[in-house]
């Protein structure tokens, strides 16, 4: 596995590769990597010739300064982890590489995918996010790109940019990986003390009981809001930023529990923020 660090140097390293004929799969993310990224790591691998993953905590995506700066961060275990798991480049720029003085070109997608849930909560994060993965598109150009369905809007974002800025990139969702106690992995698991972890659960759990409300009959979006909501309240360690049942497809707010709906939470405990979700279809 190569480490590269210049956004020049893996521009024309990928070109190379590209023309002379592999297929690129590539893996963004931010680091701190644990079996969800790995699940996507090696999906990547078994599909194409050459696996990119970028490493790069983007200063522009966090509208909290406490996140940023609590951010988990473990490159040298991170590079031991994807080159075990077959990855060929990993990318980890600088800041100040990525974003050089002056920079002042912005991507945004506008209307409801980037208004509601994290949207909503956390201004600019989206912007933050399709500006960064447009930049790594440009640098890479994979062929397949792989998204974790954890972040069900973030991938709903992104396969809305690559369609409205013609992207020649397949974009490949991919499940949530858990716990054996059903906690969705994430970095940020890392700053939850043993108790937090423990109260965390409660977040899969009110997905699992609202899965067994529909299984059961429940249909009312409204009704099912209302007992998850008064689930995760049970749970004196949890506050809860949103709970939304949404249309899986344009995010809006679902009228009934019907097609494809997704049900997002996003939850703090303690000073960590938390998100998780279940798509139904
Ligand atoms: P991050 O480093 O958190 O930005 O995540 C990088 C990629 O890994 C994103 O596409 C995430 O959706 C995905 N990811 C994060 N956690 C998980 C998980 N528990 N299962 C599957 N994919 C995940």
């Amino acid at each position: 596995m190569q480490l590269i660090t210049s956004p020049s140097e893996i521009q024309s390293i990928c070109e190379k590769l590209r023309t002379s004929g592999n297929r690129i799969g590539f893996v963004p993310t931010l680091g701190a990597l644990h079996e969800g990224h790995l699940s996507l790591i090696r999906q990547a691998r078994s599909e194409n010739d050459i696996v990119v993953i970028s490493i790069f905590v983007n200063p522009i995506q966090f509208d909290r300064k406490k996140d940023f700066d609590s951010y988990p961060i473990g490159l040298e275990s991170d590079l031991k982890l994807a080159e075990s798991a077959g990855v060929d480049l990993a990318f980890v720029p600088s800041a100040e590489q990525m974003y050089s003085q002056g920079h002042s070109t912005f991507v945004k997608v506008e209307g409801t995918l980037t208004q509601v849930l994290c949207g909503a909560k956390r201004p600019g994060h989206f912007r933050g996010v399709t500006t960064i993965v447009c930049k790594l598109f440009n640098l890479v150009r994979p062929h397949r790109a792989y998204f974790g369905q954890k972040d069900a809007q973030q991938l709903r974002v992104i396969q809305q940019m690559v369609n409205d800025l013609n992207f020649d990139i397949e974009i490949v969702p991919m499940p949530t990986i858990r716990e054996p106690d059903g906690l969705a992995l994430s970095s940020r698991n890392k700053n939850l003390s043993l108790e937090e972890h423990q109260a965390a659960l409660v977040i899969s759990k009110s997905l699992n009981f609202a899965s067994d409300l529909i299984k059961s009959g429940e249909r009312k979006p409204s009704k099912l809001k209302e007992k998850i909501v008064e689930f995760i309240s049970k749970e004196p360690l949890a506050k809860i930023d949103y709970v939304s049942i949404v249309n899986a497809n344009t995010l809006e707010e679902a009228a009934e529990i019907s097609g494809e709906v997704l049900i997002a939470l996003a939850v703090f405990i303690g000073n960590t923020r938390l998100i998780d979700n279940l798509q139904i279809k």
